[in-house]
């Protein structure tokens, strides 16, 4: 099914979901299994599945001179989400970008996804490579998310880049996009930020899911702003429970979002990281309660592949 066509059969009920990461190359799939199985039980109707593009490592040579490698540290989206469809009977989404494809790798991956079954696509830019300070596009790639929404909805619309294929058949992706409630890092301010999200929107995208943030306030008043400036989509929270004293500097820096200031002051006062995780645990079931109560139509939990924090909040909360 469609993530819409969960929505509306949930009616006004709240529904679990979460991300997961594949794993590093060299590992099997059986840790993804083992964070997913306690999960079921909270009956996600969907489970994200996050892309993971190249990045590029430089190592000395014996004459000194730097030699650039390419490698994928997770590989194996595609096929994760279709491991998840058969053995759980749940419907997989797997990320997308623009960094790293060409249009036409673009094309190829989507009919793969198509022929597997796959009904949802979340389409994103990615970020820059890691030795890179600003994103740069593929030759012949797509610049921004709204591209890839455009050439997802044009394939659904049996549109493709060989135009020698003139009936093609058409696919039936819906697509969700990211919205960012403390603003995207390089948007100039929230309302511009807010009006290429509607761009998105405009475009095709049935569906927003959020940046992860830490304040509930955060959300509500991006769920306003949207609201006023014409975006009436769903848009669904994406939490994160902290579980490690560094994640205070870490998620500020990778994520631009802030923390509040009495989460970090119960998080410092931690002894361990046994203790951060309770103390992460217990924040994310008061923002849950709370977002539930505000009506929200999913909470989305970014699991990172470890599924016991969020396994004991699902169970206060679901
Ligand atoms: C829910 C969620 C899931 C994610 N999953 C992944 C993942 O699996 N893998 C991964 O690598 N990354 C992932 N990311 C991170 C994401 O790729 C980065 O945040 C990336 O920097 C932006 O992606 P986007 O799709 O929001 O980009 P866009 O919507 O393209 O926006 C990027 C920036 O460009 C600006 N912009 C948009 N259109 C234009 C335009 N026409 N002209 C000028 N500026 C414009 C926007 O305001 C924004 O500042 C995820 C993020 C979220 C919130």
């Amino acid at each position: 099914m469609k993530i819409t066509e969960h929505l509306q059969a949930a009616k006004d009920k709240t529904l679990f979901s979460f991300e997961i990461l594949p794993p590093l190359k060299g590992q099997n799939i059986n840790s993804i299994y083992e964070s997913i199985d306690p999960l079921m039980e909270f009956n996600p109707p969907f489970i994200d599945v996050t892309y993971h593009r190249e990045e590029y490592v430089y190592s000395e040579k014996e004459n000194g001179l730097l030699e650039k490698k390419i490698v994928r540290k997770r590989p194996g989206t595609v096929g994760i989400c279709a491991a998840i469809q058969s053995k759980y009977g749940v419907d997989a989404v797997p990320h997308i970008l623009c960094g790293g494809f060409s249009k036409e790798d673009t094309e190829n991956f989507l009919i793969d996804l198509d022929f597997l079954g796959i009904k949802n696509v979340m389409a994103l830019r990615g970020d820059a490579v890691k030795s890179e300070t600003y994103f740069k596009p593929e030759k012949n790639g797509n610049c921004f998310a709204k591209d890839l929404v455009d050439q997802i909805y044009d394939l659904n619309a049996g549109k493709y880049l060989d135009e020698v294929i003139e009936k093609g058949h058409n696919t039936d992706f819906c697509v969700g996009v990211a919205g960012y409630p403390e603003k995207h890092m390089e948007a100039p301010s929230i309302d511009k930020d807010i009006q290429r999200l509607k761009e998105k929107i405009e475009a095709g995208a049935e569906y927003v899911v959020t940046q992860m943030f830490f304040e509930n306030d955060r959300y509500f008043d991006f769920v306003e702003k949207c609201r006023e400036s014409g975006i009436d989509v769903p848009i669904i929270p994406g939490l994160k429970p902290i579980a490690t004293k560094k994640q205070l500097s870490v998620i500020p820096h990778r994520f631009h979002v802030d923390m509040p200031d009495c989460l970090i002051r119960e998080v410092e006062k931690c002894k361990d990281n046994a203790a951060v995780r309770q103390v992460g645990i217990e924040w994310c079931i008061q923002q849950s309660k709370e977002l539930i109560a505000g009506g929200v139509p999913v909470l989305h939990y970014y699991s990172m592949g470890k599924s016991t924090n969020i396994q004991k909040i699902a169970t206060a909360i679901f």
